[in-house]
């Protein structure tokens, strides 16, 4: 029998698994894919990295992976606009009239989005779960007073956001949704992939892959996981699945989870945010900007699109399509979805727009060990259903994963954080996060 089994190799649950292994423990962790990062997964197939899930530490200050990524030996470049931002590093802004914006009117623009922000958070200030950030937005802008074609502009923008940073449309994520979300300090990338930390995490683990958990049962004093072919007996289990394959029911509890923790995986949304990388003959596009941004309604279903040819050494941008617009490009062809994509960059610099000469698409969520790319807020969740999703259920049952971190959802470093924390109560004891690092070399 071990101590702890836990289902899903994803930076959660590699966390854990290595915390309590550090500290003596007999692990045990179930990943059903054939590899381990779950949604940290770098193709390297064009003999550079295309990150197909996360890609960006969201803000180096205050977050442990500041410390972890040297640690692996991780070179990394700094790239400040992993979180939708207006300013900070330089954006060429089109107007809704395919126009770039000139200096003092991308000045303003910055501007707008910092006075709207300041005024949606006095708006929201006294908002319960069931305000939308649809119609707190709508709240903001009557405030705010501005002419028609300004507002508008705001209007797409927040659209945008949340669409990026939940997956999901502005009327489905509560006012409240983003409240965590500031970033403190620059946000990096990684030109040898974002995975290696999962791989590094996993070595000298016990990790069978392949393994599907069908069922997990529990008594007072123990857990049984079992898969299509085995079983397997433990003191606690740790469940790091994604919240979209929860929310299936893929997984059958016994006895069946309780409010606490069944209420929150109902009640919290599961969002799709999908990646398309196009790798151009030559660049196209003007020098020193991180990224490209067409405003207004002429920004749907295409607005904008990073310059990340840093991390291969190509020619490449990336865009993203989130909410339904997210779903809606899964069950279309590559073909038609990298047509899509040109015709609107077409419409910003012109015909002569090349053909891409390679493309790279992502589908989160028809991925069934997924069920979307992460949480979010839902319209009548809050931050704290993530955490009590954590359980734990009768002293052996937790759950960890990004869903269940409400201080950072959605993120590599929530999950992080996830993992150590379930890890801790497991042991009853305060683990130092470095002990993930010791008996690491950095090369
Ligand atoms: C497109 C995209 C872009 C993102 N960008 C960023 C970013 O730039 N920065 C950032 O911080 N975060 C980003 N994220 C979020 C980040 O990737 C996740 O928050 C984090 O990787 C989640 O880790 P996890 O361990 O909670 O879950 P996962 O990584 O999903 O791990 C869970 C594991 O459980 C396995 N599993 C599922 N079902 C079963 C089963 N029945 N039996 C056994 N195993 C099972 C899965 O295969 C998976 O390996 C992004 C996510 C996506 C999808």
């Amino acid at each position: 029998m071990m101590d702890t089994i836990v289902v899903g190799a994803g930076i959660a649950g590699l966390t854990a698994a290595r915390l309590l292994r550090s500290a003596g423990q007999r692990v045990v962790v179930l990943e059903a894919r054939d590899r381990v990062g779950g949604r940290m997964w770098t193709d390297r197939t064009a003999g550079f990295c295309v990150d197909r899930g996360a890609s960006w530490i969201h803000g180096l200050t205050g977050n442990p992976l500041t410390d972890l990524v040297p640690a692996f030996g991780m070179e990394t470049r700094e790239f400040t606009v992993g979180s939708f931002q207006a300013g900070g590093r330089p954006i060429a802004d089109y107007d809704e009239s395919h126009r770039l914006l000139d200096d003092d009117a991308t000045r303003r623009w910055i501007s707008d989005v910092d006075t709207a922000d300041a005024l949606f958070q006095r708006t929201i200030a006294d908002s319960g779960h069931d305000e939308s950030y649809a119609t707190a937005a709508e709240r903001t802008l009557a405030a705010a007073g501005w002419k028609p074609e300004r507002a508008e502009r705001l209007r797409t923008f927040y659209r945008h956001r949340t669409e990026e940073q939940c997956g999901a449309e502005v009327e489905q994520v509560a006012a409240h949704a983003l409240d965590e979300d500031a970033i403190e300090g620059d946000e990096v990338i990684f030109p040898g992939g974002f995975d290696v930390l999962p791989h590094a995490l996993a070595e000298g683990l016990d990790v069978r892959t392949g393994k599907t958990v069908t069922s997990v049962s529990r008594s007072a004093d123990r857990v049984r996981v079992d898969t299509a072919d085995e079983s397997f007996d433990a003191a606690q289990v740790i469940v790091t699945v994604p919240l979209g394959v929860l929310k299936t029911g893929a997984i059958a509890f016994t006895p069946a989870l309780p409010d606490a923790v069944a209420g929150p995986i109902a009640r919290l949304g599961m969002g799709v945010f999908n990646k398309i990388f196009l790798q151009f003959p030559r660049q196209f596009w003007q020098d020193g900007v991180y990224a490209i941004r067409q405003h207004g309604q002429a920004g749907f279903p295409w607005h904008t699109w990073y310059d990340v040819s840093v991390v291969s050494g190509e020619p490449m941008l990336l865009t993203f399509a989130g909410g339904n617009w997210g779903r809606e490009i899964e069950g279309m062809t590559d073909a038609e979805v990298v047509a899509s994509v040109l015709g609107s960059l077409r419409k910003i610099y012109g015909a002569t727009v090349p053909d891409p000469v390679g493309h790279w698409l992502t589908r989160w969520g028809s991925d069934p060990l997924a069920g979307g790319s992460y949480s979010y807020v839902a319209v009548g969740s809050s931050h704290d259903d993530h955490d009590a999703m954590a359980g734990p259920v009768d002293g052996v049952l937790h759950f960890a994963g990004e869903a269940t971190y409400g201080h950072e959802p959605a993120t590599v470093h929530g999950a992080l954080l996830s993992g150590h924390r379930a890890a801790e109560r497991i042991l009853g004891t305060p683990i130092p996060l470095s002990e993930l690092t010791r008996g690491v070399h950095a090369s």
